[in-house]
């Protein structure tokens, strides 16, 4: 019989349950006492280190010879509210201690119950035995058969864990709209095909290239063509995939996976979220991951490993070049990075190209209005909308994608699927009310993206939904462009106010408000939009380390804190109240807006223009 892994499995799990039920089960019962301390909610090992450090810890209950604890722990994820927390403790871990007693922590150590040492010892005994046994067995059968030895042996060494593929089949055509990052790549493709023509010169092609970018902007698509340009052999891993439970089996992984490479070069090695084994070593909060960093350290040798001439070139992506280790940006590693941005209107064009060749899409359809739509669509973005639209266009069974179906799919991938309109009735008002809110101040206020439609049929967790064409360039933005924003968003309480009464508000603006006031905090502590003068005070990043929450390390005084308070208050405020007046003022059309949205439930911008020409008057006092 050989040794597969289904025979392994079959003989082996047996074996092992019953000698882990005799190792656990009937000789040293399990502490039942962790089970009545009933502790639900679970927390890693180096989140636990980390309230630790920040003081959050109140009292620890060691279980199960140390293995486990029962913490409770006060902290702003928890909800401020002190909570019972199961944690696996490692085997050794005694520094633990140590800091624990720093930090005057109320620490309880709880023996196993009924266990009498001589039954712990057998047990612990029987448990390898059995096990050993049980092994020695396998490799005898495996051994009587004609399957060698060796085969038994590769147990424990990873399998198929990265993929290969011998044609991707992609081809640099496929790519679109990342012009910059396609040439740079050029010449690794002609590495790959002429070697000589580099190492005649001396010259050494680097082993290892960075992608940066956003996801779904083209980093493995990119990958894969360079491997389809130049016919080689394409492996694939995530980084994630790397970092397993057990510690070893990410470096054995790497170790596999370079191993396989050397036989098969020219080949492209592509490791994908290559963050997640990258990151800087020793920086976490509690110490660092020992599988992590041993993962990181066997890539690290493997890749000065081998000579840059093999033929082996390491692509790997991220959208976080920032919090990598450097030493994986060190010359000989990862020394070159490439940029890949999500695309603009050139770019977002030449994706829709490419992804409309194989579709039956109308002639009078204009790639351009659909790309000109689209701001911030990354490529898989794209890609996504013109597949939803195709099915929605078989689904209605016409014959080609027609310009609705293509609104309708964008609509959808940015506020979700459509639901039922609501039936006439006192918060249907209240919501075109609402919109009508936003749409009008969107559309008097000079520096407001103009109102593309206003509609009351519910998309996502929205009722209704005011849409507006956004400009294409949204990098730089000017200070009464953004107090525009907030007006344009407050707009929608404001209606509610006006037309409902204070007592009649409702939490649809919460949303609203929330942006409201990110924007304005925003002025205040990054942009030096306010009195305070030009400051930055925060960062648009929290602290890649400390991951989001608990960054709170302020970087001034409490002094400013209180001031920037303030300053967010009062920019709100006089947005508010400006917003407030411009309801008030043209409260005529805005009755006769709301009328017509509930007849027709959609207006578009053109009309929503048209309307409002013939009956406002265009407020002759600056607004802002
Ligand atoms: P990333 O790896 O950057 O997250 P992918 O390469 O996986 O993104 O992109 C997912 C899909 O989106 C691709 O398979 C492709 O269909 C489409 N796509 C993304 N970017 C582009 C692009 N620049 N040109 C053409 N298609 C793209
Ligand atoms: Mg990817
Ligand atoms: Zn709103």
């Amino acid at each position: 019989m050989k040794l597969s892994w289904k025979n392994f499995l079959l003989w082996s799990l047996p074996i092992i349950v019953i000698s882990f039920f005799l190792w656990q089960g009937f000789l040293t019962p399990t502490t039942n006492e962790i089970n009545t301390n009933i502790a639900n909610s679970r927390m890693t090992y180096g989140r636990f280190l980390e309230y630790l450090d920040m003081g959050w810890v109140k009292k620890v209950d060691m279980y199960d010879n140390g293995h486990t604890a029962i913490i409770e722990a006060v902290g702003p994820e928890l909800g401020n509210r002190v909570q019972k927390i199961r944690v696996e403790l490692p085997t050794s871990a005694p520094e633990l201690i140590i800091k624990l007693k720093k930090a005057n922590v109320d620490l309880n150590a709880h023996a196993s119950k009924n266990t009498s040492a001589l039954w712990n010892l057998i047990g612990n005994l029987l448990f390898p035995i059995f096990l050993i046994g049980g092994l020695a067995f396998l490799f005898r059968r495996s051994n009587n058969t004609n399957s060698g030895p060796g085969q038994a042996m590769s147990f424990g060494k990873s399998k198929a864990l990265f993929q290969m593929e011998a044609k991707t089949g992609i081809i640099f055509d496929d790519v679109a709209g990342i012009d910059e990052a396609k040439k740079e790549f050029e010449e690794v493709v002609t590495f790959l095909k002429q070697p000589e023509s580099f190492t005649a010169v001396g010259a050494r092609i680097p082993k290892g290239v960075l992608l940066v970018g956003p996801p779904g902007t083209g980093k493995t698509l990119l990958a894969k063509a360079i491997a389809g340009e130049a016919n080689v052999p394409f492996f694939s891993i995530s980084g994630s995939e790397f970092v397993e439970m057990f510690v070893g089996v990410g470096a054995s992984r790497v170790r596999d996976l370079f191993k396989k490479a050397k036989e098969n070069a020219p080949c492209i090695i592509f490791i994908d979220e290559i963050d997640a084994v990258g990151r800087q070593r020793g920086t976490g909060v509690g110490g660092g991951n020992d599988e992590r960093e041993q993962t990181l350290n066997q890539l690290l040798t493997e890749m000065d490993g081998f000579e840059g001439n093999t033929g082996i070139i390491v692509i790997a992506a991220t959208n976080r070049a920032d919090i990598l280790d450097s030493a994986l940006l060190r010359p000989g590693r990862f020394d070159r990075q490439v940029s890949v941005e999500v695309p603009d209107f050139k770019g977002r064009l030449a994706i829709l190209n490419v992804h409309a060749k194989n579709k039956k899409i109308h002639s009078n359809v204009s790639l351009s209005i659909i790309a000109r739509r689209t701001p911030g669509f990354s490529g898989a973005d794209l890609a996504n909308l013109l597949n939803e639209a195709a099915i929605l266009t078989a689904r209605r069974k016409k014959e080609s994608i027609t310009l609705n179906e293509i609104d309708a799919s964008i609509d959808r991938i940015i506020a979700g699927m459509q639901g039922t309109p609501l039936i006439n009735g006192k918060s249907k008002r209240l919501i075109a009310y609402h919109e009508i809110g936003h749409a009008i101040i969107g559309t008097l206020l000079q520096d407001h993206d103009p109102v593309q439609k206003v509609t009351l049929i519910p998309r996502g967790q929205s009722k209704g939904l005011t849409w507006f064409t956004p400009s294409e360039d949204q990098s730089l933005i000017s200070r009464s462009q953004i107090k525009s924003r907030i007006m344009g968003a407050l707009g929608g309480r404001a209606a509610e106010e006006v037309v409902f009464g204070d007592a009649e508000v409702t939490t649809g603006a919460s949303n609203d408000l929330q942006q409201v006031t990110s924007m304005a905090r925003q002025m205040v502590t990054r942009f030096g939009m306010s009195t305070i003068g030009p400051l930055s005070l925060e960062n648009e990043e929290s602290d890649p380390f400390l991951g989001r929450g608990i960054n709170t390390s302020s970087e001034y005084s409490d002094e400013i804190a209180i001031k920037i308070d303030r300053q967010i208050q009062d920019i709100i405020n006089e947005c508010h109240q400006k917003t407030v007046q411009i309801i008030r003022d043209n409260r005529i059309i805005i009755d006769k807006l709301v009328d017509i949205l509930i007849d027709k439930e959609t207006i578009n911008g053109e009309e929503f223009k048209r309307i409002i020409n013939e009956y406002t008057v265009v407020p002759e006092k600056e607004l802002i």
